[in-house]
């Protein structure tokens, strides 16, 4: 046993495939002196990692966990732990079918290999599957197994003899010091409540540390609370069993030589391992553990992440199973060898968690992650503890990306045993949540509930996505509403959303944007703290509004907002509440060295009304005596008015290419607000209008871009077409690389594309819902010179303009406006059109209808 350090750069805690991992790659970026730790015996100390079914599936609708999957296929295959055996996902009911199009279209997009399949040609590979129970399947060949545990040894060693770690197995963290954070005249409201790490305890002594790192699979959440944080994540059961020996396996070499068959319509796979065969199951109720319950070493009959098997809660899956294999499973000389209660971790959203948490400086987790992207997670967390951008855009998986509810243990385990059963099941993109809901209600909640809203959650925020008591305006604008009568696009959708677009675009509509996320930067570096995270110019004057990217240190985008200047010592940051707690991260850790300034999250304190549409001047002026003519209030200003016997930020901008304008208040003043608007703008035609409107149909005709749809860290400022004719001449954080990035010609370009036609082969009309590849003439999904491929970002109706409108970065040289391309939706080709090779709106070009 290594004696242990007194002092370390770096302590990691757990040695499954993440913690080696991530060992590895830090060895690997320069760091020294890291030591890593775990209670168990290497090179299986007993979690998930050591009885995982260490099989990956390439395809995911996820941009991030398919790249992360992808990276972690690759260096599985250079550890020379890779065997490819191919794998399928068989259809039972004819919706799966069609899903299993979706997931081709999917591959496509991301150039993953797949083709589907008969149940013939599915016997044909797999020949001992019962063909009569299936409809087809998906046929994907580069799905692989890999040895995680050996994986996990190779990289650990690596980092070892490289001379840049030290291990300390059969050593268990009892205790994490903290501090307060000595951050001096920065100050963070959110707060870091648990201060910094200074150091960890183990059961064999102190080691003292400035960065801990928490890879403790299903115990995170355990390890988190030692520091005073806490990780959103919970253990859940997933149960698995071996059945052998298989007589067919008996003389395959090697460890499988058959397909893996995920049936996922049962929420079942099947994978061979040497002579057995395994059978795991996310169809069994969903049995949440307790990360404290969890037993020791020596608890344990197997391994603490090897609960006794429950076979009751089995026993309905192995009829299933028996029912596709009924020969190989149903043989009397095989039997159940290992059964297993396995434990999985589980987040609120499905995602990892990476990065700094938000509660501690210094505390890190890289947690939540299967075998299949651990080493792509592992790379990605070192590039990002480095001080580099991660290579990959991990955004989606940001430890900060949850609001203080979202971490609490009922809201996770709600949503864990809402989100079990949907492991393999059939999603659509919009689906919503059901559990924990309602948690955050706008001030107009029960006016909004009373106009019939439907709603959508955001960040635990109810926001109207359309009112059914606009019902009435089907009639109005009949034949201009783009019906969808495919099942899968009318899910989470209605015709309702167009009409209230047409109706803003005719009079007015009122819209609350409640869910902004707000943050108050102040004090005599406020200027300084804005201008280092901004690519705009941010010294402007007072009662300006500007709108703002901010880039990685690679110049890739973080973040994509508004900040208005209210005072000179002053600014307020607005932006979306599904980034809120991330981007509060992002500007509070890029605050210059010594600059004075304080950032405070004053979401709760301030909500939001939009008012938008050619009457929406007329509206505001029935409400106030302030002066809100162009003259007397430009577009991208803003100021305090009276408005409805209240004080009211009114800030000059539009997301819906309409005049109007953004109004801030205290939040218990916001209904009377919205009375006072409602009331003066019904002789205008004022209606409510829903994010449908705000979020899709009114964005894509401007073509506005969206973070995380758009706007993420693949691409950058001049393949959005979002660069501005000078770059400012103070630093800020991603400048060098956006200099850079300007003096290149783009590899892509964002495009804006319109739909030619909609008529499938059985003559419905279908509308693409985005992540379909964009096709060029042969027929190839187009491919950049980075060798990025090209997909549509967004989608949605255009009522204006009378066309479904795609947004998709396409190879700079086919960015051509009016050239034909095609989009596969459903396993069929849609010709499309490009209306737009770069930002230029769809719908008023001029902005004629903003800027009056
Ligand atoms: C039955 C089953 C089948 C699976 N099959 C697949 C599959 O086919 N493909 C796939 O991609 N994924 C699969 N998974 C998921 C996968 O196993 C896990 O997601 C993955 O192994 C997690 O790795 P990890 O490194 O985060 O955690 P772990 O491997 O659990 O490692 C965490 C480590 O932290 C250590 N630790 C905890 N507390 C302390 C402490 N206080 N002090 C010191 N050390 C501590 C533990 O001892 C443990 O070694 C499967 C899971 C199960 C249960």
């Amino acid at each position: 046993m290594n004696d242990i350090p007194s002092r370390a750069r770096a302590v990691i805690i757990g040695a499954g495939i993440v913690g080696n991992s991530l060992v590895y790659h830090l060895a690997r970026l320069g760091w020294r002196d890291v030591v890593l730790i775990d209670k168990g015996p290497m090179p299986n100390p007993g979690g998930s990692t050591g009885h995982a079914s260490n099989f990956i599936y390439p395809i995911d609708y996820s941009k991030m966990m398919m790249e992360l999957t992808r990276d972690s296929t690759e260096q599985y295959k250079q550890l020379g732990v890779f065997t490819e055996p191919g794998g399928l996902e068989v259809a039972r009911t004819p919706e799966r079918m069609i899903e299993l199009r979706r997931r081709l279209s999917a591959a496509k997009a991301w150039d993953i290999p797949a083709e589907l399949m008969t149940p013939a040609q599915v016997r044909e590979v797999v020949p001992f599957l019962d063909d009569s129970v299936i409809l087809g399947g998906a046929y994907f060949p580069t799905v692989g197994v890999v040895d995680s545990l050996r994986a996990g040894t190779l990289m650990r060693e690596q980092a070892e003899s490289s001379g840049a770690l030290t291990v300390l197995a059969n050593t268990e963290i009892v205790g994490i010091d903290t501090a307060p954070d000595g951050a001096g005249s920065v100050s963070w409201a959110a707060g870091r409540p648990g201060g910094r790490i200074t150091g960890v305890r183990t059961t064999a002594g102190d080691i003292e540390t400035e960065t801990c790192v928490i890879c403790c699979g299903v115990w995170s959440p355990r390890l988190a609370r030692m520091a005073g944080a806490r990780i959103p994540l919970t253990p859940i059961v997933h149960q698995m069993i071996s059945v052998g020996p298989i007589a067919l396996f008996a003389d395959t070499p090697g460890e499988i030589s058959y397909p893996i068959v995920r049936d996922v319509d049962l929420n079942m796979y099947e994978r061979q391992h040497g002579g057995d065969m395994e059978v795991g199951s996310y169809a069994h109720r969903p049995m949440i553990v307790d990360a404290d319950a969890i037993p020791s070493i020596e608890q344990s009959v197997l391994s603490p992440t090897e609960l006794p098997f429950t076979q009751d809660d089995f026993d309905p899956q192995l009829a299933q199973a028996l029912e596709l294999m009924p020969e190989l499973l149903g043989d009397e000389r095989a039997g159940i060898r290992y059964a297993i209660n396995g434990l999985i971790s589980m987040t609120p959203d499905g995602h990892p968690v990476i990065g700094e948490n938000p509660e501690v400086a210094g505390l890190w987790t890289v947690a939540a992650s299967w075998i299949k992207e651990g080493p792509g997670i592992g790379r990605a967390a070192a590039e990002q503890m480095t001080g580099e951008a991660p290579e990959i855009d991990i955004h989606e998986a940001d430890a900060a990306r949850f609001w203080p509810h979202q971490r609490t243990v009922a809201h996770v385990t709600a949503r864990a045993a809402e989100g079990f059963n949907k492991m393999y099941g059939i999603v659509h993109p919009a689906e919503q949540w059901e559990s924990g809901r309602p948690v955050r209600v706008g001030p107009a909640y029960d006016r909004e509930r009373d106009l019939g809203a439907v709603f959508f959650e955001t960040a635990g925020w109810e926001r109207p996505f359309w009112y059914e008591s606009n019902t009435p305006l089907l009639e109005r604008y009949a034949g201009r509403l783009m019906p969808r009568t495919g099942e899968w696009e009318s899910r989470w959708w209605s015709p309702i959303i167009n009409a209230e677009h047409l109706a803003m675009r005719d009079a007015a509509a009122l819209i609350d944007l409640s869910a902004f996320a707000v943050l108050d930067i102040a004090g005599p570096g406020a200027l300084a703290a804005v201008q280092h995270v901004a690519v705009a110019q941010m010294d402007v004057g007072v009662g300006r509004v500007v709108y703002t990217s901010l880039l990685d240190s690679s110049g890739g985008f973080r973040g994509d907002l508004t900040i208005m200047r209210l005072a000179p010592d002053k600014f307020r940051v607005v932006t979306g509440g599904a980034t809120g707690q991330m981007d509060l991260k992002w500007i509070t850790d890029h605050l210059p060295a010594g600059c004075e300034a304080v950032v405070t999250d004053v979401t709760s304190s301030w909500t939001t009304l939009g008012l938008w549409g050619p009457k929406a001047r007329d509206i505001l002026a029935r409400v106030t005596s302030d002066d809100v003519s162009h003259p007397g209030m430009p577009f991208g200003t803003c100021k305090e008015i009276e408005a409805g016997g209240l004080t009211v930020l009114a800030s000059r901008i539009s997301y819906v290419g309409e005049l109007g304008w953004e109004l801030y208040l205290p939040m218990e003043q916001g209904a009377k607000l919205w009375d006072a608007i409602w009331d003066a703008g019904q002789p205008s035609g004022l209606i409510a209008a829903g994010i449908g409107v705000y979020g899709t149909t009114g964005r894509l005709e401007k073509g506005y871009r969206s973070f995380g749809d758009e706007l993420t860290g693949d691409f950058n400022l001049v393949e959005a077409g979002m660069t501005r004719p000078k770059v400012k001449a103070q630093d800020f954080v991603g400048k060098a690389a956006y200099l850079a990035q300007r003096e290149q010609p783009p590899a892509a370009v964002l495009c804006t594309l319109t739909v030619d036609d909609h008529t499938s082969s059985s003559g419905e009309l279908r509308y693409p819902l985005g992540g379909e590849p964009v096709l060029g003439p042969d027929g190839a999904v187009l491919t950049d010179s980075r060798g990025r491929t090209s997909y549509v970002t967004s989608a949605g109706s255009g009522p204006s303009v009378g066309k479904h409108i795609l947004l998709a970065y396409l190879p700079a040289d086919q960015a051509v406006e009016g050239s034909k391309l095609a989009v596969e939706y459903l396993g069929e080709r849609y010709p499309v059109t490009v209306a737009v090779a770069g930002s230029t709106p769809l719908f008023d070009p001029a902005n004629d209808r903003i800027r009056c």
